[in-house]
């Protein structure tokens, strides 16, 4: 009765876990926010897409990756033939004992009435495989410590229940002809352990024995042309595929920044654990945050953590729209000018000309927001001037040639930024020419918190039409440079001051 009543709990926060699981890959979303595909929309755009896949030529397909990568998987093979041992051991050992062992009477026993011999020679075998399985896991990560190869709380938890289930299993078989008391203590382990895993697999890594096979044959058969809902749901859905391996950090060329700087979350393998979190709107803090929005900022889109994952996770994809996600969600820091701009802009026919332009509206903002800006028609005072500013601000040897500057304009009328606007310094504050003036007076806020420094495309027209050889795309290079520190020691101060209160 008790053993019934166990398996029924088990059941059911199964069930809940599960059920709660696949919810979430319909409600969240990652990256560019499009409201028209509502959860609705997702599952009927899921169901139609498995359906066209089943009566098409995708079929086989499918077909060969469920065979060569899910059933034998392949794609370990080629990598690491200990990690594929390992994974075979455990996968082959498990599948047996539970079509055998755990669903017995409802398969084994209904075919061949003789099947429960007193000693199962074939539970000790595949209890054995599990077990070496475990062995080989363990002995990566704890004896030969694979570079990279981080273990957190989750891939302990599930070492445990698995070797506990594997153990008292053995225990129970060897004990099942000399001894009943000892039998029955190990049978009330095991299945204590087995309820404990059941009931526990959807929260757990556990999981990915259902989202890793989904996640390969998801990426097998969709393509440019799928749905842009199915997209949604398979980005979140992959999410849940992680195995943690951490392949992908040991490969990632970025890598070597998190030993440096400390922050775990520039590894792919890390990230996406605190990416699940940040999607499902949980809290990860200001730090975990920061942490986050560091790592994603790093990434140089190499592709080399996609192509090794064996998940078959897209994790280019995942990356630009766990970036777009932030950009669009929070005030983007100075850390979002990176490179992934450059990426950006190739995918700007995928978002609206809002969802574009807002984050680097938000983060121009972020950044001259220290300064005291001017408005159009204003006149600008002279004082009070910095002279310290005129010093810091001389980084190079070439930035002091602003002190040559005679106001000729030349700079500003052939920049094409300039030339873009019908009232510039509406839109850019000051013009290239004003902000070297700025400079040679020495007035930091006009100089740092025009918008024209951020909007300069680093063309060196301005330098090269420059009369007496002022080096105006450099400086600007440095005055950037200057006001990203600024900006930095101005939210770092804000947020101490915050949390003071
Ligand atoms: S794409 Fe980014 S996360 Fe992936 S390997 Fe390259 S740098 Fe690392
Ligand atoms: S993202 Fe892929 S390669 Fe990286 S840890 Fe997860 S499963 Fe492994
Ligand atoms: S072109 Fe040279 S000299 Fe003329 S305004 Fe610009 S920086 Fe000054
Ligand atoms: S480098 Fe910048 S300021 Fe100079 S011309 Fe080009 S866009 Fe204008």
């Amino acid at each position: 009765m008790v053993y019934t009543m166990l398996l029924y709990l088990a059941l059911v926060v199964f069930g809940i876990g599960l059920l709660f699981k696949v919810a979430g890959w319909f409600r969240f979303n990652i990256g560019i926010y499009d409201p028209s595909l509502t959860v609705s929309v997702r599952i009927r755009a899921a169901i139609q897409g498995i359906l066209s896949v089943i009566f098409s030529p995708k079929l086989a397909t499918l077909i060969k990756v469920l065979v060569a990568d899910v059933l034998f998987q392949n794609h370990l093979r080629r990598q690491d033939t200990l990690r594929w041992v390992m994974h075979m051991l455990i996968f082959a050992g498990f599948t047996f004992l539970f079509f055998m062992h755990a669903l017995d009477k409802i398969i084994i026993t209904s075919l061949f009435e003789k099947y429960y011999l007193a000693l199962n020679p074939f539970l000790l075998v595949s209890g054995s495989m599990v077990l070496a399985g475990i062995a080989i896991a363990a002995y990566r990560r704890f004896i030969l410590k694979v570079p990279r190869l981080k273990t957190n709380a989750m891939d302990a938890y599930v070492l445990i229940i698995l070797a506990v289930i594997l153990i008292s299993g053995i225990a129970m078989e060897l004990t099942k002809l000399s001894s009943y008391e000892h039998y029955q203590i190990f049978w009330d382990i095991h299945f204590l352990a087995c309820m404990v895993g059941l009931a526990y697999l959807p929260f757990s890594k556990f999981l990915h024995v259902f989202t890793t096979p989904l996640s390969l044959l998801a990426n097998a058969v969709m393509d440019a042309n799928s749905h842009p809902a199915n997209v949604k749901t398979r980005q979140i859905m992959e999410l849940d595929a992680c195995l943690h391996c951490t392949n992908c950090s040991k490969r990632c060329s970025v890598a070597a920044a998190s030993d440096i700087i400390g922050n775990s979350n520039i590894l792919p393998s890390e990230r996406i654990a605190v990416l699940k979190e940040y999607v499902a709107y949980k809290e990860i803090g200001a730090r975990g945050f920061a942490a986050l929005q560091e790592g994603i900022s790093l990434c140089t889109n190499c592709d080399r953590c996609t192509v090794i994952c064996p998940a078959g996770i897209n994790l280019r994809d995942l990356w630009f729209n766990a970036r777009e996600e932030v950009l669009q969600r929070e005030h983007a820091a100075p850390l979002v000018l990176t490179p992934f701009s450059f990426y950006r802009g190739l995918k700007r026919q995928e978002m609206t000309s809002d969802q574009y332009k807002q984050p680097l509206s938000n983060a121009v903002k972020d950044l001259t927001a220290p300064f005291e800006r001017f408005s159009t028609g204003e006149v600008v005072p002279l004082g009070p001037q910095n002279s310290e500013f005129k010093k810091t601000a001389v980084l190079s040897g070439g930035t002091v040639t602003y002190a040559y500057c005679f106001t000729c304009e030349n700079c500003s009328t052939v920049c094409p930024v300039v030339g873009n606007y019908e009232a510039p310094q509406q839109a850019l504050d000051l013009l290239p020419h004003q902000i070297i003036r700025s400079l040679g007076f020495g007035l930091k806020d006009a100089a740092l918190g025009a918008r024209m420094l951020w909007y300069c495309l680093t063309c060196y027209q301005c330098q090269e039409h420059c009369p007496q050889g002022v080096k105006v795309t450099d400086i600007f290079y440095e005055l950037k440079n200057l006001a990203v520190v600024e900006a930095n020691q101005s939210s770092a101060q804000n947020g101490s001051e915050s949390a003071a209160r």
